[in-house]
């Protein structure tokens, strides 16, 4: 990974413009100066100058962001903030390294969570707790709330991927989000439904989750490792590495800036594999609105208005940031759950009965925000979940 100093060019191109600043959405929520890029390139430029050091106050500065990127779009100059504070989170870990590995424990929670989620669904908590907490003012019970959006499942498991075609002529390594695989597998249930009938053979391989907290919280070693491992597994003959999340796809295609790759070119998300089928709705007319996640490289928003037999409605700022972020959502609650309030009500204007978004994350940043405004009526799936359930694919 890159250190503070391979970036002095780009932090010097910093005008202090200040475009950045209108559209950070921590900003918006924060009205913090130090939330924006232009302030951070600021505290930077003073580290690569020696008048500041690479401190734990700093360190907070930089944590204080989605990662968005939203400031990217924006800046007359491209520079790629998401980058650049990652590269500086980095280079401080490499000095202040964690005493127990950060995966380890993320690994040995998301396991947890996973039973947890089966014994908590099996009993149905989640039906008696919704009633019991609905539009309650409590942060506990709008966490219970928030996690019961999780235990809801929509598809039956399918472990095994049948075809009714003798012939498959094309081979796709399944990377399933670990979000996806330990939590909440309709989404793994969707893909394999869709690809049924195709011309795919679907390979699954005992994966590690992407590492995109690792990357984004600058654990370096960590990252390398989960990498390494994931890419050890790609056979060499499949056609398609593919996955079900958005972000997945972004760190997947990221792993050739770390490590040696040529996985690149064959990462596909399983909407890039539908996207010029005919999509129909089986029942009565739908309205659907959308979430854009920030990861999203794909025209997904395109995909979605095609599907027949829905009224898609689009929604104001349907491509800025939902405010969850994996790991901004427990560090700073307070402001996650603001921006999240913020995007649900655009949301709800829309009068849309689903919002369909192609990422985990995304999920519960929009359930968070429906949570937070007391209205809940609106149902957030993931498109892929959304097309197995409610519709039919000419092949
Ligand atoms: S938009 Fe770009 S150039 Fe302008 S202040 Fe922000 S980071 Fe600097
Ligand atoms: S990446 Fe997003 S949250 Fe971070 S500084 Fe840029 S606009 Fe703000």
């Amino acid at each position: 990974m890159k250190n503070l100093d391979d970036f002095e060019e780009d932090i010097y191109k910093c005008s202090r413009c200040g475009l950045c600043q209108t559209v950070c959405p921590v900003y918006k929520v924060t009205l913090n100066e130090c939330s924006v890029s232009r302030s951070k390139f600021n505290m930077l430029n003073g580290i690569i100058k020696g008048d500041l050091a690479l401190n734990k106050k700093i360190m907070e500065y930089m944590e204080l962001c989605l990662g968005c990127n939203a400031c990217k779009e924006f800046c007359p100059s491209s520079i790629d903030a998401r980058e650049i504070f990652t590269a500086v989170k980095a280079e401080y870990k490499r000095k202040k390294p964690a005493l127990i590995s950060p995966y380890l424990i993320f690994k040995i929670l998301l396991l947890f969570a996973g039973a947890g989620f089966s014994l908590y669904r099996l009993l149905r908590l989640d039906k008696i707790t919704n009633q019991i907490f609905r539009g309650t003012d409590k942060l506990l019970f709008k966490r219970i709330l928030l996690f019961n959006t999780l235990a809801k499942k929509n598809l039956k498991e399918k472990k095994k991927i049948s075809s009714s075609k003798n012939t498959k002529t094309k081979k796709a390594v399944f990377f399933k989000g670990c979000f996806n695989k330990y939590i909440n597998n309709d989404s793994e249930c969707a893909v394999k439904k869709i690809l049924k009938n195709t011309d795919i053979e679907l390979i699954e391989k005992p994966f590690e989750c992407c590492g995109i907290s690792l990357l984004s919280s600058g654990e370096e070693k960590d990252f390398l490792k989960v990498a390494g491992k994931n890419l050890s597994l790609i056979p060499e003959d499949c056609d398609y590495v593919l996955t079900d999340c958005a972000s997945c796809s972004y760190v997947l295609k990221s792993y050739e800036k770390y490590l040696p790759s040529n996985i690149t070119p064959k990462v596909v998300s399983i909407l890039d594999l539908i996207k010029d089928k005919t999509i129909s709705v089986t029942g009565k007319n739908i309205k659907i609105t959308a979430h854009k996640p920030c990861h999203e490289d794909s025209d997904f928003i395109t995909l979605i208005k095609n599907i027949k037999g829905t009224d898609y409605i689009e929604a104001e700022n349907f491509d800025k940031c939902c405010g969850f972020s994996g790991k901004f959502a427990l560090t700073h609650q307070k402001i996650s759950r603001e921006i999240s309030k913020r995007k649900a009500q655009d949301m709800i204007k829309t009068g849309a009965e689903f919002i369909l978004t192609n990422c985990p994350a995304c999920k519960l940043g929009l359930n968070q925000g429906l949570i937070e405004t007391g209205n809940c009526e609106q149902t957030v799936m993931n498109v892929v979940e959304f097309i197995a359930q409610y519709c039919r694919i000419e092949q």
